[in-house]
């Protein structure tokens, strides 16, 4: 990804949970560490990409990633989710949006934000014409 920039990686933050979570001083429950919504792991099992990561918490499998896009310029897309192949054409269509990666565990519900970058060729646009979705359509 060419355009990658503001690279935020929370590899410190989910090590603090972790250790609230698995250390000696257990300050987090499990059910509060692994709370992933039932649409965050829906989204997990059809459109996540496996992570070379196992899961931190049970013995559960590796992780999946999402990539969530936020951006003014995206218009009715900014929130979705895209595949990292999706991120790469993107870049070129796009000004600016942000990237925020999610890992998932769709076993036990572990769920973090592990970095948010910013993607796009830094030229202006508009956001794409809206285009009607079903509840426009059936109400
Ligand atoms: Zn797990």
């Amino acid at each position: 990804m060419w355009s990658k920039r503001e690279s935020v990686d929370y590899a410190l933050q989910r090590r603090r949970t972790l250790a609230t979570l698995l250390g000696p001083v257990r300050s987090l429950a499990t059910a509060q560490a692994c709370d992933a919504d039932p649409l965050l792991v829906r989204a997990a099992l059809h459109h996540g990409e496996l992570s070379p990561t196992r899961c931190p918490v049970g013995d559960c499998g590796r992780l999946v990633h999402l990539n969530y896009v936020f951006g003014d310029q995206l218009g009715q897309y900014s929130g979705r989710i895209k595949s990292s192949h999706e991120l790469d054409d993107m870049e070129n269509d796009f000004g600016e949006f942000k990237v925020y990666v999610v890992e998932v565990c769709p076993e036990c519900g572990w769920n973090h934000l592990i970095k948010s970058y910013v993607l796009g060729d830094g030229k202006k646009r508009r956001p794409p014409r809206r285009q009607p979705t079903v509840e426009d359509i059936y109400g």
